[in-house]
């Protein structure tokens, strides 16, 4: 199976980045990746991996995308933390027509099997109202549909086209609910990071200008669990050869405020700031964490990296490209 052409669609993203040095490491040979960011702006890009830069909304570059396919990894969308998906909802959107029209090209070319990158923003927001969610979420409880505007209807649509391919089609697809996935080569600035990249860099450039002030967003106390990449990687690949057809969590279950993410960044940088809360800053749902009792069931794994482990090195790797005067390569 090592010999079969895997097409990781947004491989020049942040997960899709990672994804692909994965597998280069575990040995796999044809691998294509694909994504709409000019070359030089991607994360992660390997000479012996073939590169291309298509937009994936369009059905024909589709074609070219998954020709000669048996494995296709569909980590491409139009997304970002908070501050991106509240203020860009039909952009969000948009990204329908790269699910929709990779599907449709994959079981064409004769896809052996698919995956979909669905995230934790399908939950309905009426089981989100509490900082209290030790429980977590379960994947039942996307339904009664009440997920996020905008990025959560678009995930929840594209899960449920992913379900009729492989029920009217036979096609084999997978899907998987990240929960706040971070760690090195992601975005960290410009608008489309998530809270602990942001956290990282308002820390390192408090610590660096000598300003030791940090803005939150919100009060501080809204809950979520954050999950490092190396899990996301892991879960994804058991997932992806696994006979589960269902949408699976993957996400790390130790939940903290957002008060306590900054407790801990503070800690790795060896400063103590003051916080400004800005109530008025996007701000998401109030409580939101992974209940991996299905995963475990399933797969009999789930994610288990320590928040203090994981923001160590994503805090280290910022820390770096600020230094030697790097730009964030967003989308
Ligand atoms: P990312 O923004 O770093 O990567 C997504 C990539 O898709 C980008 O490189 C972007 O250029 C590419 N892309 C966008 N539009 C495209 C198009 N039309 N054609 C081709 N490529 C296109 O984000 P990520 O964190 O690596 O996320 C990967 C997937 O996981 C996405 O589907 C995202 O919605 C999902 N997800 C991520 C998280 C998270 O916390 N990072 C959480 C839940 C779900």
């Amino acid at each position: 199976m090592k010999d079969g052409l895997i097409v990781v669609a947004g491989g020049g993203g942040f997960i899709g980045g990672h994804l692909v040095a994965s597998l280069r490491q575990q040995g796999y040979t044809r691998i294509r990746s694909v994504d709409v960011k000019p070359l030089d702006d991607w994360y992660q890009r390997f000479d012996d991996v073939d590169s291309r830069q298509l937009d994936l909304r369009r059905i024909d570059d589709c074609d070219r995308a998954v020709d000669g396919a048996s494995e296709v990894f569909n980590l491409a969308a139009d997304m970002g933390g908070m501050g991106f998906i509240e203020n860009n909802k039909a952009l969000c959107m948009l990204s329908v027509l790269i699910n929709t029209h990779l599907l449709m090209t994959s079981r064409e070319a004769g896809v052996e099997k698919y995956f979909f990158a669905s995230s934790a923003c399908v939950y309905a927001a009426d089981k989100q109202v509490t900082t209290h969610l030790d429980a977590g979420l379960r994947e039942e409880d996307a339904y009664p549909a009440m997920p996020e505007d905008g990025y959560g209807w678009e995930k929840l649509f594209s899960e449920r086209m992913c379900r009729h391919y492989r029920e009217d089609f036979g096609m084999h697809t997978r899907m998987a609910r990240y929960h706040n996935i971070y760690g090195p080569y992601g975005t960290w600035d410009g608008g489309r990071e998530k809270a602990p990249a942001a956290i990282c860099r308002k820390v390192i450039q408090a610590k660096l200008s000598g300003k030791h002030e940090i803005e939150i967003w919100g009060d501080g106390e809204q809950t979520r669990s954050f999950t490092y990449i190396d899990d996301c990687l892991e879960g994804t690949q058991r997932l992806m050869h696994s006979d589960v057809i269902e949408p699976l969590n993957v996400g790390s279950d130790q939940m903290v405020s957002i008060n306590q993410l900054v407790d801990i960044v503070e800690k790795i940088a060896g400063v103590k700031l003051q916080r400004k809360y800005n109530l008025s800053a996007p701000k998401g749902v109030r409580g939101r964490n992974s209940n991996n009792a299905r995963i475990q069931e399933l797969l009999g794994w789930a994610p288990s990296i320590r928040l203090e482990v994981g923001m160590e090195k994503t805090y280290a790797w910022i820390h770096d490209e600020i230094e030697r005067g790097a730009v964030s390569k967003a989308y």
